[in-house]
């Protein structure tokens, strides 16, 4: 008996210890991305002369008409490799001059979109995007050359890459891998996407923007292939003011779900791609900019927006030309490809674990005000083996400190102060990999 005792702890420690064969694959996903492909579909988009929103639909070989078609060529192509494993089709709607300064004309705005159902959840969504539009000097000239290779076509060959890994391998969740138009113009494509998903309610569980993916060479003079920037805002845009009136009191000015989503990626990027350098931004985006995960946000989505750390303003937004020694223009010579590799590699461990993971816990509650003990409950998640309560000190960016509590839907961390930490729970499944960490919605006694 006390050798069988024995036995079955020491089992319980290997296996405890021994990743499971989705998390061993995560390394092999890492290793399966191509900065080779990457650079070849940067170097096809770019060549499309312009992708100005605006541009020629006719043409096979100029403007955004071919570049969509191209696009979606390709999706079909990954499609046809795993056996018609992506839903690939046209999202589009009508833009007319009267909506928006930055409308030159009317026009359709068309985003392409391709769906790899999950096995399971097959409304529930992880989504990565990148950008089929580009721009001039002027962001209603749509005749001149706008290359746009690191803005955007980098954070669009990203996502056919991603595809193209991640195709090959089956997921409880669904992945969504997009191609965005009129993104310069005020980001009617996103808006256009983020609609369509609340209509047909799909359950986001994150939008990952890729806008930008590719530049190692700072305007400030910065250069670093390692480091990149998370952007997420603080606290949800759909917060009702009785939700912001509590924040005064129980926290939460830092947690809303995007920015759990932000949190969710510089840790798993910690984990399995530590040579990397994280940079999580406090903010919606670049000061005063914006990008397409913006319009996700605005509807209650968790979206935040993964891109270089160290821009070139002279190589973005820019006419090819030469002024003061300056080369400007977004040309394909900028972009390093294999930091556009590793940036597309970060997307790909963050959607498979997602569409991996059972959903993040919901109604999750939390108690302990004037005790010892903080106290958390929250609603049972479907195939969650077991869950995982996280804390942080209330000024630390990460989650810090977790304690496994096992398949249970309440639980009391003894002698863990509430007013001395900010607290969340994520649910775990049989492959160990687990949801983003949800923030406590309410209070209890
Ligand atoms: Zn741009």
């Amino acid at each position: 008996m006390r050798f069988l005792l024995f036995t079955l702890l020491a089992c319980t420690a290997c296996l405890a210890q021994i990743p499971s064969s989705n998390q061993i694959d995560l390394y092999k996903i890492i290793d399966d991305v191509s900065a080779d492909r990457i650079e070849k579909d940067v170097r096809k988009l770019a060549g499309f002369g312009t992708r100005n929103t605006f541009s020629d639909t006719i043409s096979n070989t100029r403007g955004i008409g071919a570049a969509r078609r191209w696009i979606k060529a390709e999706f079909d192509k990954i499609s046809a490799e795993c056996g018609g494993c992506l839903e690939v089709f046209y999202q589009k709607d009508y833009v007319t001059k009267d909506m928006g300064s930055r409308i030159p004309k009317d026009a359709w705005v068309v985003n392409v979109v391709a769906i790899q159902r999950g096995t399971e959840n097959p409304n529930n969504m992880v989504m990565m995007s990148g950008d089929i539009d580009s721009r001039a000097s002027d962001t209603m000239d749509f005749t001149t050359d706008a290359p746009g290779a690191n803005d955007n076509a980098s954070g669009m060959a990203g996502t056919i890459e991603a595809a193209r890994v991640l195709s090959k391998r089956k997921f409880k969740n669904s992945i969504v891998y997009v191609g965005l138009s009129g993104e310069e113009q005020g980001l009617f494509g996103g808006k256009g996407l983020a609609e369509y998903a609340k209509k047909k309610e799909w359950n986001v569980i994150g939008f990952l923007n890729n806008d930008m993916i590719g530049n190692i060479k700072g305007v400030d003079g910065v250069i670093d292939n390692r480091e990149f920037r998370i952007f997420s805002e603080p606290t949800d845009p759909t917060d009702t003011d009785r939700q912001k009136a509590g924040r005064r009191f129980y926290g939460g000015e830092v947690d809303g779900i995007s920015r759990q989503l932000a949190r969710y990626i510089h840790n798993s990027v910690i984990t399995y791609m530590p040579e990397m350098k994280p940079m999580m931004v406090y903010r919606l985006d670049r000061f005063g900019r914006g990008g397409h995960h913006r319009p996700f946000a605005d509807l209650g989505f968790p979206g935040i927006r993964i891109m270089e750390a160290h821009e070139n303003y002279t190589q973005q937004h820019q006419d090819i030309r030469k002024e003061d020694g300056i080369a400007y223009g977004d040309v394909v010579e900028h972009v390093n490809f294999p930091y556009a590799r590793k940036l597309t590699a970060v997307n790909a461990i963050n959607l498979a674990q997602l569409a991996w993971a059972p959903t993040r816990p919901k109604s999750v509650k939390i108690g302990g005000i004037v005790e010892a003990d903080a106290k958390l409950k929250w609603d049972e998640v479907k195939d969650a083996v077991g869950y995982k309560i996280y804390w942080r000190d209330t000024t630390s960016p990460t989650w810090d400190h977790s304690r496994y509590v096992g398949n249970v839907t309440e639980y009391t961390l003894k002698e863990i102060v509430i007013d001395n930490s900010f607290f969340g729970v994520a649910a775990i499944g049989a492959d160990g990999i687990e949801s983003m960490v949800s923030f406590p919605s309410g209070v209890f006694r």
